[in-house]
């Protein structure tokens, strides 16, 4: 096994600062933009991606952690995005097997024609699936719900059923992703906001790119720009257009989805729990993910953008109430270690109000401007490489690229791939896959900064060393402490208040791998304001 290449951002920005014309430029590393980024650069094409932030810092970070087919959208009959979704479920699953695995989720019911209902709809999202499913849907006695959801409320519990979908860690996934990209000879740089587009009569010929960490701005040129910035793709839009023309009508209305993560004891076991109806119509998990539980979702229309949204209040009782209704040890405020939210970048149809997401489109949309420049946005995490594939698509439609055939990232494998342990589990060093041999070479490899306490299922390699941080600068463009306690390590997603008090220690051995442009003090600072965010509930 070839040890990963280090990615040192001096290096990065030299070859940003080279005289040359890249065929695609990609603004935005999340799953959009690098799921296009390595496309691209996997069918030979000369890429650069930006990303004002970090890779997945935005929603990219705070999915609820599932590779699904979307059993809701077959009960809206839309069986065609489905069908592709199953499709690119397994595609994640089998090209990042350390990162994405199966996970058997079950369907308590509370009343007897509950079961044999949703029963009937997931055997046809199962025959949907055909070869590529997962494992069967099985209707269950209330003993045996019981037994496979130990934290299930048995008061009048009737039966339920059990199906299987995928879960992921989001950010490690996108973290493989963009490496992926680099080793097919890409260049990605995080901290590196687009900041102009570069016309030429009308036409898009590049853009113009800061780099946050030192403020040198960069301009380059490009055969073909996509703006992948999620909720953000209004602003980079009005960025496209002749001075003093009206502002162009944004086509984002966002929505927040909040997580609670709570002790995986009050849903020990193997199992998700699934609730597809709470009290006012929407869908309920309970994933066990990386040691502890995630409870959520919600659905809010919000009418700003911002960077680290906070739940509102009412969503925070929302989720623990619905929640209680379900497990027998109802879930408290107090119990809570981390909540986060994540932004939905819904689009609107034209002639929309603006006030009604559940009506809005969950299908991802490109749509190519006067000027050349392709936006997408919408969609989800388990469908990025169609949408990549469509996106190249209509960029080549266009003129914009060469024309080169697609199917290539299929059966590509991510840099890491190895069958790994199963993500109900604690991180630690399986997190790394193939890459796991080279992390155990790194100073501090046995020196651990946090230690998972997860029920026995970790064991030796759980939690977050020192030797993972020396891999996140060098290997994995960390330059914050947020980078690395949010989306390197998840600890910052699985307890906040530990993520606190290991800070100073991860900006110790950052300044160690970094040398002085890695400013400790600010990165400390920063870091304490958001894990406080994520700490304490409104
Ligand atoms: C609550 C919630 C739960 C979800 N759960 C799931 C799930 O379980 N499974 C699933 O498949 N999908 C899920 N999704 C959907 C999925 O997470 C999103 O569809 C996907 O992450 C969107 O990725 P993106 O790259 O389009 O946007 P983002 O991840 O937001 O990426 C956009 C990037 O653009 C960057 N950017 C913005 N402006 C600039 C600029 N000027 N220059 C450079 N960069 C810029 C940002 O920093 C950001 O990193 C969920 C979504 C939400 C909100």
């Amino acid at each position: 096994m070839t040890p990963p290449a280090p990615l040192p951002r001096p290096a990065l920005l030299a070859r940003l600062r080279e005289a040359r014309r890249w065929d695609l430029a990609v603004i935005g590393g999340g799953a959009t933009g690098l799921g296009v980024a390595l496309d691209a650069a996997a069918r030979g094409f000369a890429v650069v991606l930006v990303d004002s932030h970090d890779f997945a810092q935005g929603t990219s970070s705070r999915a609820t952690k599932l590779v699904h087919g979307g059993v809701r959208y077959l009960a809206q009959g839309n069986i065609g995005l489905v069908r592709e979704a199953l499709q690119e479920r397994a595609a994640v699953l089998a090209n990042a097997p350390h990162l994405a695995q199966r996970l058997a989720f079950v369907m308590p019911s509370y009343r007897l024609w509950e079961t044999g209902f949703y029963g009937a709809g997931l055997k046809a999202y199962d025959a949907l699936a055909g070869r590529r499913g997962l494992g069967p849907t099985e209707l269950l006695g209330p003993g045996r719900v019981k037994e496979l959801l130990p934290g299930v409320q048995p008061r009048g519990l009737a039966g339920g059923v059990r199906y299987w979908d995928g879960q992921f860690d989001d950010a490690r996934l996108a973290l493989a992703l963009a490496r992926t990209a680099a080793s097919k000879g890409a260049l990605l740089l995080n901290h590196c906001a687009a900041t102009a587009l570069r016309r030429d009569a009308g036409q898009i010929v590049g853009l113009v790119v800061q780099d946050r960490l030192s403020g040198e701005s960069f301009a380059l040129q490009a055969g073909c720009v996509i703006n992948a910035t999620g909720v953000w793709v209004d602003a980079v839009r009005a960025l496209d257009g002749e001075p003093g023309a009206p502002p162009r009508k944004p086509i984002v209305a966002p929505s927040q989805g909040v997580h609670l993560v709570v002790d995986r004891a009050f849903s020990p076991g193997q199992h998700a729990l699934m609730v597809p109806k709470t009290a006012d119509g929407r869908v309920l998990f309970a994933v066990p993910w990386l040691g502890k539980t995630i409870l959520g979702t919600t659905d809010t229309p919000r009418d700003d953008v911002v960077r680290e949204p906070r739940p509102f209040a009412e969503e925070i009782g929302f989720i623990l109430n619905e929640a209680g209704r379900y497990l027998a040890r109802a879930p408290q405020r107090s119990d809570v270690l981390s909540a986060w939210v994540g932004l939905r970048p819904l689009v609107k149809p034209d002639d929309d109000d603006g006030d009604n997401t559940k009506a809005l489109s969950r299908e991802h949309t490109v749509l190519v401007g006067h000027s050349g420049l392709v936006t997408v946005t919408g969609g989800k995490w388990t469908t990025y490489r169609a949408m990549a594939e469509d996106v190249l698509d209509r960029a080549m439609a266009r003129g914009l690229l060469e024309r080169r055939r697609g199917g290539v990232t299929e059966h590509l494998p991510l840099v890491g791939a190895a069958p790994g342990r199963p993500l109900t589990e604690a991180p630690g060093e399986h997190l790394y896959g193939s890459e796991a041999a080279t992390l155990r070479t790194l100073p501090g490899a046995t020196n651990w900064l946090w230690r998972a306490n997860d029920s026995g299922h970790g064991g030796i390699g759980s939690g977050l060393s020192e030797a993972m941080v020396r891999f996140a600068a060098r290997y994995e463009m960390a330059q914050a402490v947020d980078d690395v306690l949010a989306r390197r390590s998840r600890l910052l997603f699985l307890d906040a208040r530990e993520a606190q008090r290991v800070a100073p220690a991860v900006a110790t051995v950052l300044r160690e791998e970094l040398g002085s442009s890695f400013d400790s003090a600010t990165s400390l600072r920063e870091f304490a304001a958001l894990a406080q965010g994520y700490a304490s509930l409104p």
